[in-house]
């Protein structure tokens, strides 16, 4: 009888520290990184609903993994093939109303913010309310909305953990330290696929060549915002919210070999970098484990091996997307949704070839120049910025 007691308390516990977890975008690089770093520790985490775009195939095969209590699927076509497939088995919402849905009622812990752009920012606000632990993966949820996510945060007890790598190395470099001690950021930047290129040979840059990254493998939105170093300049901003700092503390460094992921600067002088390979699982794994470090089988660095480790200053007269956002930071308001959202269609544009790589930083430029600019934008402004920005970006070539 005791026995069967001692027995029960024990799975009863065990059930109790295993954190439930939502995967918003648990098909894309982020997504799928996250569910190996979940697959290592079956006694810690248990996935409770996993939502995608439109990729159901590879998502019927994580149900059948990991078996959440719902699914989401974006495109409600797709969301309805499912739902004939799985027959009932697992329960499927649809769009964007059923993944703010699956944010606001299901049960879980850990929201995983891993989804590409702003359409990440509703679902996210609702696991906010709710006083969630959010891994934050989709940077323009911060860039498009980082004062009011921030205060909500703050009033609803929600955290907010960084899973972009620079991010993290920052988070990191925190710990133990008082953030009013902080002189100045260092976010380091691999310069991307054009650090060497001449600004005049940019119109002709092919979808391939700005696709292949020197160091990382991730989706195609995010890719080309590191070879336009937009993807910097939106870091810059999320940054900003996270670290609740003054953009000129906010130093963009170009560091080629991608070693170290992220720098601070303290009051005293002092540098902390925080050091890794190229591998989206690390920063992943610690946002789900803080303020514990677990045990890893991820490659390790073999310094000796590198040899050595670059610094230079990025040149913002090529990279006009990254001046662009630190013009956006300055101005406030809703200038960073308008940003976003511009860049968000006109990377689609240059993906889809239908635009040359050098017509991002313009036409973000021009809808900069156009959109009505509010500065202390409420949701609802958001939401109307971001889609006025996209209707006229979209008709920009
Ligand atoms: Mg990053």
């Amino acid at each position: 009888m005791i026995k069967k007691h001692v027995v029960f308390t024990f799975v009863g516990k065990l059930l109790l520290n295993m954190k439930k977890i939502l995967v918003l975008g648990s098909t894309g690089s982020i997504g799928i990184n996250s569910l190996n770093v979940i697959r290592d520790f079956p006694d810690k985490f248990k996935v409770s609903i996993l939502t995608v775009n439109t990729k159901i195939d590879l998502l019927e095969k994580q149900i059948e993994e990991f078996a959440p209590e719902c699914v989401v699927v974006k495109e409600e076509g797709q969301a309805e093939i499912l739902r004939k497939r799985l027959k009932g088995k697992t329960e499927v919402l649809g769009g964007i109303g059923g993944l703010c849905e699956a944010a606001r009622e299901y049960d879980y812990d850990i929201f995983i913010g891993a989804m590409v752009g702003s359409a990440g920012l509703a679902p996210t606000i609702e696991a906010v309310k709710r006083g969630k632990r959010i891994a934050l993966a989709n940077k323009e949820t911060l860039v498009v909305a980082g004062e009011l996510v921030t205060k909500l945060c703050r009033e609803c007890g929600a955290e907010i953990l960084p899973v972009d790598s620079e991010h993290s190395a920052i988070f990191q470099c925190l710990v133990g330290e008082g953030s009013d001690r902080i002189e100045k950021i260092l976010l380091t930047a691999s310069g991307g696929p054009f650090l060497n290129k001449k600004k005049e040979d940019f119109h002709n840059v092919t979808v391939a060549e700005a696709l292949n990254h020197p160091n990382w493998k991730m989706g195609n939105k995010i890719t080309i915002d590191s070879a336009s170093m937009m993807n910097k300049g939106l870091e810059v901003i999320e940054a900003k919210w996270l670290f609740n700092t003054n953009q000129d503390k906010i130093e963009v460094v170009i560091h080629p070999q991608s070693i170290i992921h992220s720098m601070v600067q303290f009051v005293d002088g002092s540098i902390k970098a925080q050091m890794g390979l190229p591998d989206m699982k690390l920063p992943i794994q610690y946002a789900l484990t803080y303020p514990e470090r677990l045990q890893s089988n991820f490659t390790r660095i073999n310094l000796t091996e590198i040899g050595q480790l670059n610094f230079y200053k990025p040149d913002l007269d090529k990279f006009e997307c990254l001046r662009l956002a630190y013009n956006a930071l300055e101005a406030g308001g809703n200038a960073p949704c308008i940003l976003n959202a511009a860049n968000e269609v006109a990377v689609e544009k240059f993906l889809k070839g239908l635009i040359g790589f050098s017509r991002i930083p313009y036409i973000i430029n021009k809808s900069l120049e156009k959109i009505e600019r509010h500065l202390h934008p409420d949701l609802d402004v958001i939401f109307d910025c971001d889609r006025q920005t996209r209707e006229y970006a979209a008709g920009l070539s």
